[in-house]
C-alpha cells in the first residue's frame, strides 16, 4: 500500500492472557491523537461489544467477498472466527494526519510487515510461560484441555514474535505502557 504521509502504522500484538487489550487501553487514555483501527470479522458481537466501534460486524459471505476483491491490507483466521484489516480504512487514517495502531494476531501482523515494511510491529510478551499458565488458570474460565492448546498457541506467537520489531514485557501494567510509550516515542522522532 502506498505511504502518503509521514504518519506511522503501528502492530501491536500478543499472546491471549497477557494483557495486551490493557496495556494498549493504557496507553490510548495518555494517547488520544493515535487511532486505534477497526476491524472487520465474522465472529459475533461479545455483550456490550457496538458495531463500527469494537469491530465492524460482518457475515462470511461479505468478509470473502471483500478477500476476493483484494480490500484487506491483512486478514487471517483465529479460532475459527475471520479477522481483517481494510486498506481503505488505515490509508485514509494515515492521509488525514493520525498515527494508526493495529491490535492484531501474528500471522496478520507479518502479513502487514510484507505489504509495508515501514510498520512497526511490537510484541507484547508474558514475563514467562510459566506466569502466563498461572494467569490463564487464574482466570477459572478455561478447562485444561483449553489451556493446554493456548499454551501451544501462545509458543507458536512467540516464535513469529522473533521477527518483530520490538518486545515488550508486560511484568508491571505500568512498566508495560511506559514501555510501549517509549518504543512508539522513539519511533516518532525518526519520521
Ligand atoms: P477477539 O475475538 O478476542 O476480539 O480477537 C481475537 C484475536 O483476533 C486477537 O488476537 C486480536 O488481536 C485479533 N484480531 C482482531 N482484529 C484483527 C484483524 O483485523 N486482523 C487480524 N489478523 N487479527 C485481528
Amino acid at each position: 500500500m502506498e505511504k502518503k504521509s509521514n504518519k506511522k502504522l503501528y502492530v501491536i500484538s500478543g499472546s491471549s492472557g497477557v494483557g495486551k487489550g490493557t496495556v494498549l487501553k493504557g496507553f490510548m487514555a495518555k494517547h488520544p491523537d493515535f487511532m486505534l483501527s477497526i476491524s472487520c470479522t465474522t465472529r459475533k458481537p461479545r455483550e456490550g461489544e457496538i458495531d463500527g466501534v469494537n469491530y465492524f460486524f460482518v457475515n462470511k459471505e461479505d468478509f470473502m467477498k471483500s478477500v476476493e476483491e483484494d480490500k484487506f491490507l491483512e486478514w487471517a483466521e483465529f479460532a475459527g472466527n475471520c479477522y481483517g484489516t481494510k486498506k481503505k480504512f488505515i490509508q485514509q487514517c494515515l492521509n488525514d494526519g493520525m498515527n494508526v495502531i493495529l491490535e492484531i494476531e501474528t500471522n496478520g501482523a507479518l502479513q502487514v510487515k510484507k505489504k509495508m515494511p515501514e510498520a512497526v510491529l511490537i510484541f507484547i510478551a508474558p514475563p514467562s510461560l510459566e506466569a502466563l499458565e498461572q494467569r490463564l488458570r487464574g482466570r477459572h474460565t478455561e478447562d485444561e484441555e483449553t489451556i493446554q492448546r493456548r499454551l501451544h498457541e501462545v509458543k507458536k506467537e512467540l516464535e513469529c514474535a522473533k521477527k518483530y520489531d520490538y518486545r515488550v514485557i508486560n511484568d508491571d501494567l505500568e512498566n508495560a505502557i511506559s514501555e510501549l510509550e517509549k518504543i512508539i516515542a522513539g519511533e516518532q522522532e525518526k519520521c
